[in-house]
């Protein structure tokens, strides 16, 4: 003789089933009641699967014989870690059905979108980010039921049908019923007294929680991209848990751009080192040192790109694989007065000799002076600003002279040479 008979009646079969009868009837309750097909029904696929995971061994099926379902919820099924006592219903429909069997079109709970802010430096090298957020679990005290212990959950008005039906005497011998969502639960056929509230989660079936994600950044990610956590987001009863989507945003780099895998680098070279060729010291974003060279005869001219292979980032998912390093040149021209007359005329003997331009009767001659445009800059300064713009930067991007990238670590002055240091030569861009 059992004590109970709930966990047989929830599965519709006698005290005395075999196990063959028990499983056919889960088979066929879970398959009903299952959220995928049911989403208002979580709780009731829970209890089958609760019924079904105590009937189906023997041991518990005997423990629940003897002492009803008080003795399953005193321990009888210890061993599980923090939980009610009993597996998660998906679990157990899984184990029945051999593992992954989901339905299409289930109900999932919303996606949340968080973003991560990253340094260039972390996609260049790749990085591992712990990122600490809070988040809904189902309350492990209730199980996600909301009550306590053995309390009353239908709604006491529609007795769980979610709908009322109202009588009105029309007449002295007609009525007219009219049927509306049950004026207590608003339909849900659920209604809890609040001294019935689990105190755990204050009959909310959820509790919020800290958790944090380890975020895996691959060489060569870009900002923007998304990297997705499924099923790691808020839990709400009879749905499966929405997606935590991680969008990386890359901050601005103080020395490099990107431009897809490439790096782009501005430099300001004097007028000199422009035309005689020169040496530049480069840090890069897994601080190796490159020593860049210009060869003796090579003109770099304002606004030129020149490369460097292999020293851009690397490509995501084949890390080995790296795009180009690019250096825009600008190029800083001397100040006016910056040579005496004298030896500006043995300066242009070196240049190539021009066409000399004779003064003859009906010539005037005329000085050039700067011109200012509503008392605006004058065209030296108009120059020099498009100059140092330079065409690959963002048009609203502040011009970096520099001494401020020396200041930032990007860059050290050349002839500071250290050890690990790699020379390399520039080549035009293409
Ligand atoms: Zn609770
Ligand atoms: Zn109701």
């Amino acid at each position: 003789m059992v004590k109970e008979t709930g966990y047989y009646d929830l599965l519709g079969v006698r005290p005395g089933a075999s196990l063959d009868e028990i499983k056919r009837a889960y088979r066929r309750l879970a398959l009903r009641y299952h959220p995928d097909k049911n989403p208002s029904e979580g709780e009731r696929f829970k209890q089958i699967s609760q019924a079904y995971e105590v009937l189906s061994d023997a041991h518990k099926r005997a423990l629940y014989d003897r002492g009803g379902e008080r003795a399953m919820k005193e321990g009888g099924l210890g061993g599980r870690s923090g939980g009610s006592g009993f597996g998660s219903p998906m679990d157990i429909f899984d184990l029945f059905f051999g593992g992954g069997v989901r339905m299409r079109g289930r109900q999932t709970g919303e996606t949340v979108v968080h973003q991560l802010s990253v340094s260039l430096e972390d996609l260049y090298n790749g990085s591992t980010r712990k990122l600490s957020l809070q988040k809904n679990i189902i309350c492990r005290k209730c199980g996600g039921c909301g009550v306590r212990e053995g309390a009353q959950r239908r709604c006491p008005k529609c007795h769980g049908s979610g709908m009322e039906v109202r009588i009105h005497q029309l007449g002295p011998s007609m009525i007219q019923q009219i049927q509306t969502v049950c004026s207590q639960c608003q339909g849900q056929g659920e209604w809890i007294r609040p001294r019935d509230c689990c105190l755990t989660c204050n009959g909310r079936k959820v509790v919020r929680e800290k958790k944090i994600l380890s975020v895996h950044l691959d060489k060569g990610m870009k900002d923007g991209q998304k990297i997705t956590f499924h099923e790691e987001g808020d839990q709400v009863p009879g749905l499966e848990p929405g997606d935590i989507i991680i969008v990386l945003d890359q901050k601005e780099h103080p020395v490099f751009r990107r431009s897809g895998d490439d790096l782009i680098v501005r430099r300001e070279i004097s007028l000199a080192d422009a035309l005689c060729g020169c040496r530049q010291v480069i840090r890069t974003l897994d601080n190796r040192t490159l020593l860049v060279s210009s060869p003796p005869g090579d003109v770099i001219r304002p606004g030129d790109l020149k490369c460097i292979p292999n020293e851009g980032m690397p490509v995501y998912r084949s890390p080995f694989q790296k795009g180009k390093l690019i250096l825009q040149f600008e190029v800083k021209f001397p100040e006016p007065g910056w040579l005496p007359t004298d030896r500006l005329r043995q300066l242009q003997a070196f240049f190539p000799a021009q066409e000399e331009v004779m003064a003859t009767e009906d010539t005037e001659e005329v000085e050039l002076s700067d011109y200012t445009a509503h008392g605006g800059p004058g065209p030296a300064a108009l120059r020099r600003r498009s100059l140092s713009r330079g065409r690959l930067r963002g048009r609203d991007a502040p011009a970096r002279p520099v001494p401020d990238l020396i200041a930032r670590g990007g860059l050290e002055p050349p002839g500071a040479a250290g050890r690990g240091r790699r020379s390399r030569h520039v080549q035009g861009c293409t």
